[in-house]
C-alpha cells in the first residue's frame, strides 16, 4: 500500500486549492479566468521521468499486478500521465497491460462493491 499512497499524495496535491476556494459563491464566477490569465506561482509544472525509461522496460508484462497498481487510482482507474509520468510509449504499454490485466480478473474494473 505504500506505492498507492505516493500516488494519492500527487492526486491531492492538485486538487488543495480548487477546494478550498469552492466555498464562496463570488470566486466561483471569476476563477475560470483567473486560472488561465493569472498564474499564481504554486503551479510550477514538477519534471517527472518515466520509471520504465529509467530501468529499460521493453514490455510490460500484464501480470505483473505489483508494478499495474501503481499506475491505477484506488477506484480502479489508469491514471492520467500527468500523474504518472510516464512517457507516452510506456503510458500506452500501461494503458494495455491494465486492459489485460482487468480482462483476466487480476485488476478490478471498478472500486470495491460491499455489501449492506
Ligand atoms: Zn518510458
Amino acid at each position: 500500500m505504500t506505492e498507492n499512497n505516493l500516488i494519492d499524495d500527487l492526486e491531492n496535491d492538485d486538487d488543495l486549492e480548487d477546494d478550498d476556494q469552492e466555498g464562496s459563491p463570488d470566486s466561483r464566477s471569476s476563477r475560470g479566468r483567473s486560472r488561465g490569465a493569472a498564474p499564481r506561482g504554486r503551479r510550477y509544472r514538477r519534471v517527472k521521468i518515466c520509471n520504465f525509461c529509467v530501468d529499460r522496460v521493453e514490455s510490460i508484462d500484464y501480470k505483473d499486478i505489483d508494478t499495474l497498481n501503481r499506475y491505477v487510482s484506488n477506484r480502479g482507474k489508469i491514471l492520467p500521465r500527468r500523474q504518472t509520468g510516464a512517457c507516452a510509449k510506456h503510458q500506452r504499454a500501461v494503458a494495455n497491460a491494465v486492459k489485460r490485466a482487468r480482462h483476466v480478473a487480476l485488476l478490478p474494473f471498478s472500486g470495491k462493491h460491499t455489501l449492506d
